[in-house]
């Protein structure tokens, strides 16, 4: 049987654009609508709501997509964006193509999504389309305010590419960020 083709994906807000706080350099960020972690002290409970947010042509977004400037990349956020793993790859590879480089971030741990991919091999496809994965919930016991791009202690930042490629969870080097700056963002024209 052909698998319906999805082309709306359900939104939180329209794509943010300069954001410095959802990953390095100035980014563009898709809030995604729909999370079910139910963390405890979660900043955007409005974005829980799977039939909260709005519905919105994905050829919508990816027109947003070519008329954004001055972005290092694209951040997926909400919500929580692996609820909608065939929208949100759709427009990953599309920005990818662009030269964005994208964040995902998730409640889901790389381990699980792994997982989840055994049976639902979009989540693979959407992970080979991601640059660094934020995973876990959010613990708000763990929560230090310290830390790089991220809530709490759990939460970790995964090279993604890197991951699959060695079979085990590899960290985002946070004491080398030149490094990584410009493996990921050579496309900025400033960074922040
Ligand atoms: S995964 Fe994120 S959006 Fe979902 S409840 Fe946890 S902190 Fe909130």
């Amino acid at each position: 049987m052909e698998s319906k083709k999805i082309n709306e994906i359900r939104l939180a807000a329209d794509l943010q654009t300069d954001s410095i706080v959802d990953g390095p350099g100035l980014r563009a960020v898709l809030w995604t609508q729909g999370c079910g972690h139910k963390c405890k002290g979660c900043q955007n409970p409005q974005t829980h709501d799977f039939n909260g947010g709005g519905l919105v042509p994905i050829d919508m977004v990816l027109e947003a997509i070519d008329e954004l400037e001055y972005q290092t990349g694209l951040t997926f956020s909400g919500g929580d964006p692996m609820y909608q793993p065939e929208a949100c790859n759709i427009i990953a590879e599309y920005a990818k193509k662009k030269g964005l480089n994208i964040w995902v971030y998730t409640g889901f741990t790389y381990e699980e999504l792994m997982e989840l991919a055994k049976s639902k091999p979009i989540y693979l496809e959407f992970l080979k389309n991601i640059d660094v994965l934020v995973d876990g919930r959010f613990i708000l016991e763990q929560r230090d305010l310290s830390l790089l791009f991220r809530g709490s202690k759990n939460q970790r930042l995964i090279d993604v590419q890197k991951s699959l490629e060695s079979g085990k969870v590899t960290l985002v080097n946070e004491t080398n960020i030149d490094t990584v700056e410009e493996k990921f963002f050579k496309h900025a024209p400033m960074y922040i």
